[in-house]
């Protein structure tokens, strides 16, 4: 991702430092609000003697029920694991642990705690906040992926938009999804309400397009009898069993091949639903 820079005039403007002008828009729009800011799922407040930040969950929790941290780099253990102790790939999940506070002394510090919650997250808010992101479409995005991934190049539109509904809204990723299908091909997922804009498909999108990519191909030839594929029925016989055994324990975040993975499952509720309850209108995956 490049961000525009300054037009240069005789090629001797200047070199623009991004990330210091986000560093000091960041310091100033939280010194602006008092009660503190919401990014992510972390309340950054300004204090008099620097800047603290807490999960939004703990916020009036007193600091002999939590964690103090006094060191900005300690944002990087925080950001690491889940609750339940699972290492967390895409860390706009909205399954930061709780259970912290982290106080800075500077914007600096503040800067790199920041960087180590939400990587890149300041520069992108910056850079949106005065218009000059780059946004990246799945298109292009798609064109410059290679090996295992140059599958993604041929997942249909409708799949590119059921993969956006099930691995990018709110309830799975708190950035703003701010990327199109391609130019002419809006993107129909919400996208999202959080400070943290994204601007092209991530890395773990791409590998959850390359999944739905393999199921469409299922769906063009190996339906049975009654129209189902192998993997829907895997799905459908995993969660029987699970529900069975009285207990449904989800596959890690990003193992796309698992039958109980979340935003898997969030793709077959806008799919497999449908084919199977073809009276009833689509649900979002978010609604019950
Ligand atoms: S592509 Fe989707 S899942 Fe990945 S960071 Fe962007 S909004 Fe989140």
């Amino acid at each position: 991702m490049r961000a525009t820079s300054p037009e240069r005039s005789g090629g001797e403007a200047p070199r623009r430092n991004t990330a210091a002008e986000a560093r000091a828009a960041f310091a100033a729009w939280v010194g602006e609000a008092p009660e503190g800011r919401s990014f992510g799922q972390v309340i950054v407040r300004q204090t008099p003697e620097g800047y603290e930040l807490r999960h939004a969950a703990n916020v009036g929790v007193p600091d002999e029920e939590l964690v103090v941290h006094g060191d900005p780099r300690e944002a990087r253990e925080i950001a690491k694991l889940t609750e339940e102790g699972e290492y967390r790939p895409l860390k706009s999940s909205p399954n930061l642990r709780r259970g912290w506070v982290l106080r800075v002394e500077d914007e600096r510090g503040l800067y790199v705690a920041m960087n180590y919650l939400y990587p890149s997250g300041v520069v992108h808010w910056h850079l949106y906040r005065n218009g000059e992101l780059e946004i990246t479409n799945y298109r292009e995005n798609a064109a410059r992926q290679s090996g295992i991934y140059k599958r993604v190049q041929r997942l249909s539109d409708e799949g590119v938009q059921n993969a956006a509904r099930a691995c990018c809204e709110d309830a799975v990723c708190l950035k703003k999804t701010l990327w199109d299908v391609d130019e002419n091909t809006p993107r129909l997922s919400e996208p999202g309400e959080g400070e943290i804009p994204c601007p092209e498909p991530c890395s773990i999108f791409v590998s959850f397009a390359r999944r739905v990519r393999l199921f469409e191909r299922e769906n063009k030839r190996d339906l049975d009898a009654i129209g189902l594929s192998p993997s829907e029925k895997e799905d459908l016989s995993a969660l029987v069993d699970a529900a069975a055994t009285g207990s449904v324990e989800f596959a890690r975040e990003a193992e796309f091949e698992e039958p109980l993975n979340e935003r898997r499952m969030r793709y077959r509720k806008l799919t497999l639903v449908p084919k199977l309850r073809p009276d009833e209108d689509a649900a979002t995956p978010d609604e019950g």
